[in-house]
């Protein structure tokens, strides 16, 4: 069966341990260990995430001394991957995929034995369900305009093809018609930056003050960077909404709800640190937690109004696939993951703070906002000096300057949109 593996191997010796953290992906099985192939630079392994210098990129994998896994691969013959059990098993493929430029836009088609198709579309991706097994590629590369890539996953008799839009993808149509599900894509007409939403979250406020120390208080720290990263993102022709705009108590629910209302793309929440260390200093930048369930997330994901189904495959009243959700959730992990390490890294990059690391915990507002979402800790409150830069209007446009050039990277490495 490790003739059907090829590819990218990778070495732990010099990796970076991230956090702990299950991370649903692509698995690859050797000697029944089981890695998971988050994207070209993160693995997941034995529940923690590591991040892959450039330079073991394309090397093995060790996990203490032995080789672990493949982390690209290609099946061949009869042979597929099913996410569900984690396991190989023999099948037969019957769909076909074909896509192609058409006129001024671009067409993608799925004929499948049997169909039974279902669609369903969350920011810039298409999620489509079908009967039947696809056995040449998980991953299929795009145009670079209209798609960028087509990840596929198999379970057992189903097949789910992610299409990530590229940046010259505007409004699509799907034409169903027998076994054929034919997908128009037109071409953008409108400026990039115009159809972008990003909400900006200046974390407590009102009687919530957040931390209190060395005569400071986090809520204004935290609205003061936060308007002047929207600034810089309107002035840039983003849409941004914010959560507060002065000082008032909002209820992380009521925050939650806006974002996931608005149809943003993108939820940074900002925040100071605090520690009873007077030394701490630095910044840290958290992604969502993968705490709750995946049943759970799927759920509060499949309920959020900012989807979109596509009437005509799937009935209101008609749960729509575990395996749909499921993708979504994975969509939402590995986004938040890339937006966070860009802020964080644009940041720390430009010498800012002490690098404390991209890590992942159960914040509730990232829990329920159903985007790729981030939370900012800029530096501790706690720690004076770090206290005293922090309220310093020069050191806040700075930091505001680096949240803005690192959102605006996430959101250009996305096709931009
Ligand atoms: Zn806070």
């Amino acid at each position: 069966m490790l003739a059907l593996l090829i590819g990218y191997w990778i070495s732990t010796s010099r990796v970076k341990e991230l956090t702990g953290a299950r991370v649903y992906e692509h698995k690859v099985v050797y000697r029944k260990k089981v890695a998971r192939f988050v994207d070209e630079n993160v693995v997941s392994y034995r529940g923690k995430v590591f991040i892959l210098e450039k330079r073991w990129r394309g090397k093995r994998l060790y996990v203490k001394g032995e080789q672990l896994a493949p982390l690209l691969f290609q099946m061949g013959g009869n042979w597929f991957w099913d996410k569900g059990s984690k396991g190989f098993f023999r099948g037969k493929s019957s769909i076909r995929f074909l896509m192609g430029k058409v006129g001024d836009g671009y067409s993608i088609t799925i004929i499948a034995k049997g169909g039974g198709f279902k669609t369903m579309r969350w920011q810039d991706s298409l999620a489509v369900e079908v009967r039947g097994l696809y056995g040449k590629y998980w991953k299929i590369i795009g145009d670079g305009d209209f798609v960028s890539f087509v990840r596929v996953d198999q379970y057992r008799k189903k097949s789910v093809f992610v299409i990530h839009f590229g940046p010259r993808a505007g409004e699509y149509s799907t034409h169903l018609k027998g076994d054929t599900l034919r997908i128009r894509i037109r071409r953008l007409k409108l400026k990039k930056a115009e159809r972008i939403t990003v909400v900006i979250d200046p974390g407590h406020g009102g009687r919530d003050a957040g931390a209190v120390s060395n005569g400071y208080m986090e809520k204004d720290i935290n609205l003061a960077v936060a308007l002047k990263v929207a600034e810089i993102l309107r002035r840039r022709g983003y849409r941004v909404i914010m959560t507060r705009t002065r000082d008032e108590y909002v209820s992380l629910a009521a925050r939650a709800r806006l974002a996931n209302r608005s149809g943003a793309h993108i939820f940074v929440s900002i925040h100071c640190n605090a520690s009873r260390d007077p030394k701490a200093s630095g910044m840290e930048t958290y992604f969502l937690s993968e705490s709750r369930t995946s049943h759970e997330r799927a759920v509060a994901i499949l309920e959020n109004s900012a989807l979109r189904y596509d009437i005509g495959y799937v009935k209101e009243n008609e749960p729509v696939g575990a395996i749909l959700g499921d993708m979504l959730q994975t969509l939402l992990l590995e986004r938040s993951y890339t937006l966070a390490l860009s802020v964080h890294s644009t940041a720390v990059d430009m010498g800012l703070a002490k690098d404390r690391g991209v890590k992942q915990a159960g914040f509730y507002v990232l829990k329920w906002v159903m985007m790729p979402s981030i939370l900012v800790e800029l530096g501790f409150i706690t720690n004076r000096g770090e206290a005293k830069k922090l309220a310093d209007e020069g050191y806040q446009k700075k930091l505001a300057r680096a949240i803005a050039l690192g959102i605006e990277k996430y959101l250009k490495k996305q096709g931009g949109r």
